[in-house]
């Protein structure tokens, strides 16, 4: 025996809601989207022009793709007219690839998104998902759009920059030399710049021409012939500032597009070049991306934001300004690894922002050691007298404080050091396993006072209970978010240049894994195949129930009217909807119900013609 199954059967159009699963991602998608403010999508109004899709349904369909990582705008359409729960979501709607990529590229989503992880955050907060005690943050590296021999050096730029310098100025002096050309007047004796390039083209141009003129008014083969050799070096020369001028301009820009950075894709001009740690080749190549950095809490993405510099130690403090600017408040304890353990970063969040730190740093580890704790050479290990304000080395000598010292960083922090120095290294027997100081020098020591007490700051917090337990948690709360977007969502590599267009992606892609963890999280409906009308068992009762209804509709629908009050009065938990419809002859009014009634779903279909055509 089979199921039930005919091609033949006049089929009306069905409300594709009852088509989905009770739990699909679909309806979690609507509904955060739905309880995004109105206000959010007034900027996408136009007075002009064709009517727009609705940015609400655009955004529920982006999102539903990302969610079956489905990153490409014309997957996404094509899902539209393949997809029940994206033909759903956008209600038989389906734009095209184009309205879709200009869309989710439009630089008003920005908001929109953020306004998608405030929501989110809100509706886990209220549900009791998330505690807003701490919050978890670490980065990872997404590739660019941009192949990897697209690449710019700083370093490259910067020395191809110091010879063109050079050879032009080497070349103007020889103009001058020859008396080709007249001095220019200069704003710096070291460079020659791109205004005062194009003045002395000018004045090559002038005496090329004034040359042309000579060659034309000369009517000897010989005597033109020697004017024709005499016009050749500034010819020559000219074509050659000309270039300068072309190189420096590019090599200005390229400084410009660096920023900070040492290198730039040529393609991504946002996009850094950075090792990426799946470097299947092994050989350390460095390709285009994006250090991304995100906060979590619960598994749950809740903010994020994109940096070009590839190491993590400077770009916790931007990225908490973003946070507590755009997403939310900062909770009392801010998580992240060794990566993120400085100076500056410690006294940014105690003394800047009020907050604790459970971040620890390089040293962590190898100082709980025991060879580093028995390291007799180590200045953690050597006796301090606070008194004379000295240390003890291990040959017994006094390590006196010397004299202050500042180091400022190549971004502008400085940091205080006490610099200790030992009475006397002449002859120490341990000398070589002590120091690396000259001959003749003594053992120096730098001590930063600040560094240590935060150091000591964060051990007492992470060796506490509570705190270190919250602290253990950071590997299986942020660490395994990256591992969903890669690894289940195969979001490895972006698929738009540029910043601002990154962002947006970048927001669409983490959404998509919060939307999926937090589907996999609700509860399963119970299976009840007895009764369960969605399910095999009704096929049969379908087209019976259909055809009495439809009978009783048609004969009586005052009838089918009164049903539906009793249905209405009867359970709370009743969707009706409406279709209309135009069969061959007729004219058709389609009710569809579905009660929702002790988790059991009951469909009632009722059709009423309204008119017969002729
Ligand atoms: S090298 Fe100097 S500091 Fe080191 S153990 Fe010898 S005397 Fe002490």
């Amino acid at each position: 025996m089979f199921k039930h199954y005919t091609m033949n059967q006049v089929i009306l159009p069905l409300d594709l809601e009852m088509k989905l699963k009770e739990n699909d991602i679909a309806f979690a998608v609507n509904d955060l989207v739905e309880s995004i403010p109105s206000e959010a999508f007034e900027k996408f109004l136009r007075q002009t022009g064709r009517p727009a899709y609705h940015p609400r349904m655009m955004l529920k369909i982006i999102l539903c793709g990302y969610t079956q990582s489905v990153f490409s705008g014309r997957k996404i359409e094509a899902l539209l007219e393949d997809s029940v729960r994206m033909m759903w979501l956008a209600q038989g709607e389906v734009p095209s690839y184009r309205t879709i990529n200009r869309f989710r590229s439009n630089p008003l989503i920005e908001n929109l998104l953020r306004e998608c992880f405030v929501q989110f955050r809100n509706q886990l907060v209220e549900k009791e998902l998330i505690e807003e005690e701490a919050i978890f943050i670490d980065g990872t590296k997404i590739e660019a759009n941009a192949n990897k021999f697209t690449f710019v050096w700083r370093k490259s730029v910067e020395r191809y920059s110091d010879q063109l310098i050079e050879k032009s100025d080497q070349l103007y002096d020889e103009l001058l030399k020859k008396e080709i050309i007249p001095a220019i007047e200069r704003e710096n004796e070291e460079e020659l710049f791109v205004e005062e390039l194009e003045e002395v083209v000018e004045k090559l141009d002038e005496k090329v021409e004034a040359y042309d003129e000579q060659i034309e008014a000369c009517e000897a083969g010989s005597e033109r012939k020697k004017i024709r050799s005499e016009r050749k070096l500034p010819k020559q020369a000219r074509k050659q500032f000309m270039d300068f001028i072309t190189r420096k301009q590019k090599y200005q820009k390229d400084m410009e597009i660096f920023g900070d950075r040492n290198s730039y894709s040529k393609t991504d001009l946002d996009a850094t070049f950075m090792r990426m740690k799946d470097d299947y080749m092994k050989n350390g190549q460095l390709k285009a991306g994006y250090n991304v950095q995100l906060a979590t809490e619960g598994q749950y993405a809740l903010a994020y934001d994109v940096f070009p510099n590839p190491t993590d130690t400077r770009t916790l403090k931007p990225f908490l300004d973003t946070i507590e600017e755009k997403y939310f408040r900062l909770p009392e304890l801010i998580v992240a690894d060794a990566g993120y353990g400085s100076e500056q970063n410690y006294e940014d969040i105690i003394e800047g922002r009020n907050r604790t730190p459970l971040i620890t740093y390089n040293q962590y580890r190898k100082e709980k050691k025991k060879k580093h704790k028995e390291n007799a050479f180590h200045v953690d290990n050597w006796e301090y007298n606070e008194k004379e304000d000295s240390f003890q080395c291990p040959n017994g000598r006094k390590v006196w404080f010397s004299h202050h010292s500042n180091r400022t960083d190549r971004y502008g922090f400085t940091r205080q050091f006490k610099v200790y120095e030992c009475e006397d290294c002449s002859g120490c027997p341990l000398r070589d396993l002590c120091t690396k100081a000259k001959d003749g020098n003594n053992r120096k020591v730098y001590i930063n006072e600040k560094w240590e007490s935060q150091k000591e700051y964060v051990r007492k917090k992470l060796s506490d209970e509570k705190t270190g337990e919250i602290y253990g948690k950071r590997k299986i709360d942020v660490e395994p978010v990256f591992g969903f977007l890669k690894a289940n969502l195969g979001f490895t590599r972006f698929s738009v240049r540029g910043k601002e267009k990154v962002k947006n992606e970048l927001g669409f892609a983490f959404m998509a894994v919060n939307l999926r963890k937090y589907i996999a999280k609700q509860p399963i409906p119970p299976i009840d195949n007895k009764n369960d009308s969605n399910k095999n068992g009704s096929d049969y009762q379908k087209p019976i129930i259909g055809t009495i209804v439809f009978v009783i509709g048609w004969l009586c629908p005052s009838l089918s009217s009164l049903l539906f009050r009793c249905c209405h009065f009867l359970w709370n938990d009743i969707f009706i909807k409406l279709f209309f419809c135009q069969q061959s002859k007729f004219n058709c009014c389609f009710f569809q119900c579905r009660i929702l009634f002790k988790r059991r779903l009951c469909n009632l279909s009722c059709i009423f013609i309204t008119n017969i055509r002729i």
